[in-house]
């Protein structure tokens, strides 16, 4: 499975109520105190995923990556991993490896060594030990530093070496507790697609934590977003991306413009908004499930929305007027903040497919539009 094709092409087995889950979690809940770290969480992950547990610092993603490791228990709930129950499971007796935020290598072996540590511990032949190492070395280029040290090492080497050290016994199950953390952002992108293809090479399953959501959508085959300890949606990066079932999700995962407003014609195949922060009523072309006068948001993604000088040609819905108030070149596309009447402003993106481009600058006046596709309401 490649892990950015995300449910569109083939049938994936969170779509097939028969297939079986590698990992189950059921209704687990652990509290620390009065505090509840994570919130009855349940999930089933399948075999060959990459799923990515996406959410901000202190969600509780790694509280719920350690119970499924076995390194913290459940105060409810329970795990199966390969349909057995783990309750009462030691780590080391279950089919995980996982690799810690703090990734400890031993201090006194070399890159090699920590590396092949558990394989030797595992009595593997020498040669297929060397080859195995050389391997993973390779993977996370790291070839050049075998004989080293760890502390001779940068923080996204150690990072690298103990990736290698986590992926070299070819676990079933391996739980990543933000691997690619220390690494700049070409060899993260490297090692994220390095991942993936390992993961089609070998089969195993990955658990991802992460609070990157850029990571997330690369990596993943799934995306469980967390908030206070609670999934809140679980879905393919481009559902997650196009379908956010709330304001938390749609805000989260990417930039989005949120409108307010209040649902003044609700049809079974298409809405229309009225909100205070935008002169026209915004129509969107697909029905929601929500009382009439029901307070509802239309979040719209900012290389959704077209910006023009003239006037688009068709109807006038979706069509407002502003004012450039700031942009940001970044190279393949530039940010316009563009201020509306009602003072609110919208972010809007835009590629730079043409190296000479008739600029729009700071202050002009532009028309911004959208089809009536592009917004998508959220009732929470
Ligand atoms: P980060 O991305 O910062 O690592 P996280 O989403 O992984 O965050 P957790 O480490 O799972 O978050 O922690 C979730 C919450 O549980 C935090 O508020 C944390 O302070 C609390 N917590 C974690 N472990 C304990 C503990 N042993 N005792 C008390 N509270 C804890």
């Amino acid at each position: 499975m490649t892990a950015s094709s995300g449910g569109a092409v083939k049938a994936q087995p969170w779509n097939d109520l028969s297939a079986r889950p590698y990992v189950e979690i059921e209704r687990i809940t652990k509290s620390f105190g009065d505090f509840k770290a994570v919130d009855d969480v349940s999930l089933k992950v399948y075999k060959g995923e990459i799923f990515c547990l996406l959410g901000a610092s202190g969600c509780g993603k790694t509280t719920l990556l350690r119970m499924l490791g076995g390194f913290e228990t459940p105060t409810s709930g329970r795990v199966l991993i390969d349909g057995e129950d783990m309750s009462g499971v030691p780590p080391y007796e279950r089919p995980v490896n996982m690799m810690f935020q703090s990734y400890a290598l031993f201090p006194h072996m070399s890159v090699e060594q920590n590396v092949a540590f558990g394989l030797k511990q595992d009595r593997l032949p020498k040669h297929e030990i060397q080859e195995r190492v050389a391997t993973m070395l390779d993977l996370v280029k790291m070839s050049d530093y075998a004989k080293r040290k760890p502390h001779q090492l940068s923080g996204g080497q150690r990072q690298r070496v103990a990736l290698a050290r986590s992926l070299v016994k070819r676990p079933k199950l391996l739980l990543l507790d933000e691997p690619l953390g220390a690494l700049d952002k070409k060899l993260r992108e490297h090692t994220q697609f390095e991942l993936i293809s390992l993961q089609d090479k070998l089969g195993v399953t990955f658990i991802v934590v992460t609070h990157d959501q850029e990571e997330a959508m690369t990596l993943a085959s799934r995306i469980g977003v967390m908030n206070h300890g609670e999934i809140v949606q679980a879905g393919t990066p481009s559902e997650i991306y196009e379908f956010p079932s709330s304001r938390f999700v749609a805000d989260f995962v990417g930039s989005v413009n949120m409108f307010e407003g209040k649902l003044i014609e609700d049809e079974p195949d298409y809405v229309r908004i009225r909100s205070p922060e935008i002169d026209a009523p915004i129509y969107v072309s697909h029905g929601i499930s929500a009382p009439p006068g029901a307070v509802v948001w239309a979040a719209l993604r900012p290389e959704k929305i077209f910006m023009s000088v003239a006037a688009p040609e068709g109807g006038a819905d979706n069509v407002v007027r502003g004012t450039v108030q700031d942009i940001a070149y970044l190279g393949d596309l530039s940010i316009y903040l563009v201020k509306l009447p009602t003072g609110k402003v919208v972010r809007v993106t835009q590629p730079n497919t043409s190296r000479h481009a008739e600029a729009i600058g700071w202050d002009q006046q532009v028309y911004l539009s959208w089809d009536a596709s592009s917004p998508v309401v959220v009732t929470r």
